[in-house]
């Protein structure tokens, strides 16, 4: 049987992850946050001091194991048998998850796990490189993206509601560097490959940004 792939790329803060796990939900398929591995492997470094050393990371490729599982709650992420579903989301971990995506090996040893994934069920699959690495012959591309304004402001409003103190001209820097370091990297960068459909979000909300990502699936795979 031929499932089919939806391939969601873009920069950090465009919403893909909430966007994309709506829309899958709406439409039965199955959703993959690929980012999630990524941080998954940087905590492991974190946890054990190896975060700044490349080879360590490399050598300990082996000893890492990442699992993606579904509860009612949505979907878990296991460290060697660890749920570390909240602990990814710290802000540490999303710097290092953006310097352990640079090692060709990590992103070797995800980019087999997640096309692996495609092959058991229809996915949305959301990341960096999915439309041009992972799944490049997905049947449904998109690059969803937004203005840096756009995406720090909405993240200062998630974490002034969580009553994280915070500020939004540092949150932008952060987003700024971290669209800079994704972009640049030598391996697999952040590009929108010329067969995806660009999705602009900075003057949509939430509901309107499902709406366009679902319209653009059912007009093409039906
Ligand atoms: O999507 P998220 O912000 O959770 O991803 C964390 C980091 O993992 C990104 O900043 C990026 O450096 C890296 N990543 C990647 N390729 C992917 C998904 C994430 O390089 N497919």
């Amino acid at each position: 049987m031929n499932y089919i792939s939806v391939a969601i790329d873009g920069p950090a803060g465009a919403g893909k992850s909430s966007v994309s796990k709506a829309v899958a939900k709406a439409l039965g398929y199955v959703y993959i946050d690929t980012g999630a591995m990524y941080r998954a492997v940087a905590l492991y470094a974190i946890r054990n001091g190896i975060i700044s050393d490349t080879q360590k990371i490399i050598d300990a490729l082996d000893d890492i194991k990442i699992e993606i599982k579904y509860s009612d709650s949505g979907q878990l992420i296991l460290l060697n048998g660890e749920d570390v579903t909240l602990d990814i989301r710290q802000e540490e971990v999303s710097k290092g998850a953006s310097s352990v995506a640079v090692i060709g090996e990590v992103r070797k040893k995800l980019v087999k796990m997640q096309q692996e994934m495609a092959k058991h069920d229809n996915v949305i699959m959301d990341g960096r490189d999915i439309c041009s690495v992972v799944l490049p012959d997905a049947q449904v591309k998109i690059f969803l993206t937004a203005s840096a304004d756009a995406r720090a402001q909405r993240r200062y409003k998630e974490l002034v509601e969580k009553g994280v103190e915070c500020d939004l001209e540092t949150i932008k820097e952060d987003i700024i560097a971290r669209d800079y370091n994704d972009s640049h990297r030598s391996e697999s960068p952040l590009v929108k490959t010329d067969d995806a459909v660009l999705v602009d979000t900075s003057d949509c909300d939430f509901d309107e940004s499902v709406r366009r990502i679902q319209e653009i699936i059912t007009k093409t795979v039906g």
